[in-house]
């Protein structure tokens, strides 16, 4: 099979590999449509988790199962299903301590384009597929699907992570794809006002119809600075970091509320350290929390976040800018994805109907 993959850091292509083999509780799929993540860009470019050598890429993407292992009992051959970015060991003590997503180590349960070849590929590999797939619900296309792999989940994460609550003001720094499903997200969970940081115009009118209220440009000075003046000196309840560097942890502190939260979903692809300031933190005393976590994977979950897609409560479709026709364009997309022009929010590659 032909699988596009990192063969070092910076360096991507096609290669032929063997179709993986299905063990008696996996499933074997191709994909009928995938998407491009920033993610894919800190792995390739950036060398975020390291050097891989002809690792298949891509952890964004719905598909149709084409072989179930023997012990597998809710799915079949022939099944269009949901597939999440992030595949847990449903069995792991990770997974019963209610973290399944570091079954197997920190960020274990990340495999897609990490510790196994992804999903930009003509056949990949499941694992625990009773535990991990779910059925794509009629109604959703291909190309919204594919949010729900990793968009939907993590934005909303973040939003778990910073702990909403009905009336909170909410601070979401970036609005990339990700952030923009933390406005919608916060928006559901009853924030009464929510502040968004980012400058392309797709994105800010998307956060708009998301829920956003207001903007900052990350540009015109520092977040901080701009929260403050927004918000009487008072700063905000809860924050959600989808974007921007290492350095939002600081501004984030500055401008949070004592008993505050932030939530980070933020994938941060370099530098060695994340510098708390000492007195915006209460001199340690501030009880502002800062809670960062990759999203959970799991049938339910997927369930769950598929039916607010189905349901019309959600409408993922403003993500997606760029859609692209067969696997021939896929490098397009995925270098269009590192280049990010002003018009991009999130290119889609469709391969069947
Ligand atoms: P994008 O690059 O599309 O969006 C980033 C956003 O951050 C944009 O709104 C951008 O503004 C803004 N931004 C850029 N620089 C700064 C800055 N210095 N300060 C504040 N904001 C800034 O990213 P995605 O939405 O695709 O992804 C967001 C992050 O989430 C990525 O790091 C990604 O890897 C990570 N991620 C994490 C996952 C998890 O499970 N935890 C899963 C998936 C993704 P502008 O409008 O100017 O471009
Ligand atoms: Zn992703």
């Amino acid at each position: 099979m032909k699988g596009y993959a990192m063969l070092k850091i910076g360096e991507s292509g096609w290669i032929e590999k063997e179709v993986p083999k299905c063990g008696p509780m996996d499933a074997i799929c191709k994909p009928l449509a995938v998407a491009i993540c920033t993610s894919d860009v800190h792995t390739l470019w950036e060398g975020a988790v390291g050097e891989r050598h002809n690792l298949i890429l891509g952890h964004e993407c719905c598909a149709e199962i084409t072989e179930v292992g023997s012990l597998v009992k809710d799915f079949k051959v022939g099944d269009r299903v949901l597939v999440p970015a992030i595949t847990p060991d449903w069995n792991s003590l990770a997974a019963q301590a209610g973290y399944s997503m570091h079954s197997g180590g920190m960020l274990g349960g990340w495999k897609f384009s990490n510790f196994k070849d992804g999903v930009f590929s003509e056949f990949f590999h499941v694992n625990d597929a009773d535990g991990n797939l779910a059925l794509l619900p009629a109604n959703i296309d291909v190309v919204n699907a594919c949010m729900l792999s990793d968009m939907v989940p993590t934005g909303f994460h973040g939003v778990e992570l910073a702990d909403v609550q009905f009336g909170d003001s909410v601070l979401v720094v970036g609005i990339g794809p990700v952030g923009l499903m933390s406005v919608a997200a916060a928006s559901m969970r009853g924030a009464s006002r929510i502040l968004a940081v980012g400058t392309r115009p797709n994105c800010i009118a998307a956060a708009k119809k998301y829920g956003a209220d207001e903007f900052i440009s990350y540009k015109n000075g520092t977040i901080e600075d701009q929260v403050l003046a927004l918000t009487n000196g008072q700063g905000v309840d809860k924050i959600i970091l989808a974007g921007g560097g290492n350095e939002t942890f600081e501004s984030a502190v500055k401008c949070l509320k004592p008993g505050g939260k932030i939530g980070n979903v933020n994938y941060l692809g370099s530098g060695d350290y994340v510098q708390i300031p000492r007195a915006e933190w209460g001199v340690g005393m501030g009880h502002k929390m800062i809670n960062g976590g990759l999203m959970p994977g799991g049938r339910l979950r997927m369930e769950k976040l598929g039916s607010l897609v189905s349901s019309g409560r959600l409408d993922v479709s403003p993500l997606t800018t760029h859609v692209f026709d067969g696997w021939d364009h896929l490098e397009e997309a995925l270098f269009l994805m590192r280049d990010k022009p002003a018009d991009l929010i999130k290119p889609v590659v469709k391969l069947a109907d």
